[in-house]
C-alpha cells in the first residue's frame, strides 16, 4: 500500500506547499531592490506575527543561534543571571550562559512539570542581569506561565531583562510581548511558521538595545546591533537565507489568509488550531490508555506521551515509521525510551490528528498489545473537535 511520509515532529514540522513554491522560485540576489522589498515585507509581517512594536530581526541559523545571541549580546562575564529550566531546552540556557561566563542561578522543575512561581520569586534578585526561560519546553511538552514570571520580574527586579525562548511557543500560545515586557522573544523557522530549518527570528526591546551598549561578551556574526542597522535598509549583515526568507513571506501570507488577510487574527487562528488539535490528540491518546507526560500544564505545540511501564517508546516511534511512514520524536536524554512526542504546531489540520490517532490504535494493539477497540481513540478526538467546532461556529455567528 502507498504510505505517505508525514512529519509529526516538533521541528521540523510539515512544509506549506505555497512556501515550497516560493522557495523554489527565490532565484534572486540579496543586494538588489527585489530582495530588499521582500526582506522589508517579511520583517514587517514578522512584527505582526510576533505581536510587538519592538524591532524584529532575522538570522540565518537555527533557533539556538538566536538563543546564543541573546546571551552574548546582553551579558558580560561575571554577570548573575536566573535560568528557569524544566527540560532539555532549559538546560541549553544553563550551558549557554555558562559558556559566556555568567553566574547562573537556576530554578528547575521536574521533567513534565512547570515552575512553582513561589520558587521563582524566592530565587529572583534585583541584581540578575537577565532571566532566561522557555514559553513551552518542547522536550517535555510543558507550557510555562510567562505572564506570571513577567509580572513577578517587573515587581521585584525591574532592571532584569526577560528573555523567552518562544521557538515552539510562538504560534501555539498567547504571548503579549509589549504588554508583559518581554525583552527578547525568539522563534525558529522549522516550527509554527511551516518552513524548513535555517532561520531564527527575535524581537528586541529598547531596554535590550540599551543593555547591549554596555555588555562586553564577544560577538561577531550574532552582533544584533549590526543586524539592526542593516535591517533598516532592508538588508542583512551577511548573506541571508534568501529562499527561506521567501518561504517565510509566503507562510505568513497563508497565516494571514486564515483570518481574511489579517495577520494578527491569523496568528490567533493558528494558536486556536494548535490548541484544538492538541486537545483532540490528548483525548484520543488517553482514550487508548496512554498517560500524558505533562498533564498539568500541557503545551499546544506538542504532546509527550508516556508508554506503559516495561515498554519502550522507541518501539512506538519505529512502528509508526515502518508501518505508516509517520515520523514522531522519541524522548530526549533521560526521557528516551520512556516517552514519544507528536506535534500540533504549524501546518497541521484536524484530519492529521485523526490520522495520527487512527495509526496509534493499530500500534497500541499490535506493537504494545494493549486492549483497544478500533475507533476508541478516534471517537474521543472527534468529540473534542466537534465541541470546539460548534463553539467556534457559535462565535462566528454572533
Ligand atoms: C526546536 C527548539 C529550539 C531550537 O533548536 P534548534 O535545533 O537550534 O533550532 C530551542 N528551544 C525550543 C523550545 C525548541 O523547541
Amino acid at each position: 500500500m502507498i504510505r505517505k511520509t508525514r512529519l509529526y515532529t516538533p521541528g521540523p514540522t510539515p512544509l506549506l506547499p505555497a512556501a515550497q513554491f516560493a522557495m523554489a522560485a527565490a532565484d534572486i540576489h540579496h543586494r538588489t531592490p527585489e530582495f530588499r522589498a521582500l526582506y522589508q515585507k517579511v520583517l514587517a509581517q514578522l512584527k505582526v506575527f510576533v505581536g510587538t512594536r519592538n524591532d524584529v530581526l532575522l538570522l540565518a541559523c537555527s533557533g539556538t543561534g538566536a538563543m546564543e545571541a541573546s546571551v552574548s549580546n546582553l551579558t558580560s562575564p561575571g554577570d548573575r543571571v536566573l535560568v528557569l529550566t524544566a527540560g532539555k531546552f532549559g538546560e541549553r540556557w544553563v550551558s549557554l550562559v555558562k559558556a559566556f561566563g555568567c553566574e547562573a542561578d537556576v530554578v528547575s522543575a521536574p521533567y513534565g512539570e512547570t515552575f512553582d512561581v513561589d520558587e521563582v520569586q524566592k530565587a529572583l534578585k534585583p541584581e540578575h542581569k537577565a532571566l532566561y526561560m522557555q514559553a513551552t519546553e518542547t522536550s517535555t511538552t510543558v507550557r510555562h506561565d510567562v505572564e506570571a514570571v513577567a509580572r513577578l520580574l517587573h515587581a521585584m527586579a525591574p532592571d532584569t531583562l526577560l528573555v523567552v525562548d518562544g521557538i515552539t511557543g510562538l504560534g501555539t500560545t498567547h504571548l503579549d510581548v509589549d504588554g508583559w515586557g518581554i525583552d527578547i522573544l525568539i522563534g525558529g523557522s522549522q516550527k509554527a511558521v511551516m518552513i524548513p530549518p535555517g532561520l531564527a527570528y527575535l524581537s528586541v526591546s529598547e531596554r535590550a538595545w540599551a543593555a547591549m551598549e554596555k555588555s562586553t561578551n564577544p560577538r561577531f556574526y550574532f552582533d544584533l546591533r549590526k543586524e539592526r542597522k542593516n535591517a533598516v535598509k532592508g538588508e542583512s549583515a551577511y548573506t541571508p537565507a534568501v529562499a527561506l526568507v521567501a518561504g517565510l513571506g509566503a507562510a505568513l501570507d497563508y497565516i494571514a489568509a486564515q483570518a481574511g488577510g489579517d495577520l494578527e487574527n491569523g496568528r490567533i487562528a493558528l494558536i486556536d488550531n494548535a490548541e484544538v488539535n492538541a486537545a483532540a490528540a490528548r483525548a484520543g491518546l488517553q482514550a487508548l490508555g496512554f498517560t500524558l507526560f505533562a498533564p498539568t500544564a500541557p503545551a499546544a505545540a506538542a504532546t509527550a506521551v508516556a508508554v506503559p511501564e516495561g515498554m519502550n517508546s522507541g518501539e512506538v516511534v519505529k512502528a509508526l515509521k515502518s508501518r505508516f511512514a509517520l515520523v514522531t520524536a522519541n524522548g530526549q536524554g533521560e526521557m528516551q525510551g520512556k516517552i514519544f512526542r507528536v506535534a500540533h504546531l504549524g501546518f497541521f489540520d484536524y484530519l492529521d490528528t485523526v490520522a495520527l490517532i487512527g495509526a496509534m490504535e493499530h500500534i497500541a494493539k499490535d506493537t504494545l498489545g494493549l486492549k483497544v477497540e478500533y475507533g476508541q481513540g478516534v471517537a474521543a478526538a472527534q468529540r473534542v473537535y466537534a465541541k470546539a467546532a460548534s463553539s467556534q461556529e457559535l462565535e462566528a455567528s454572533r
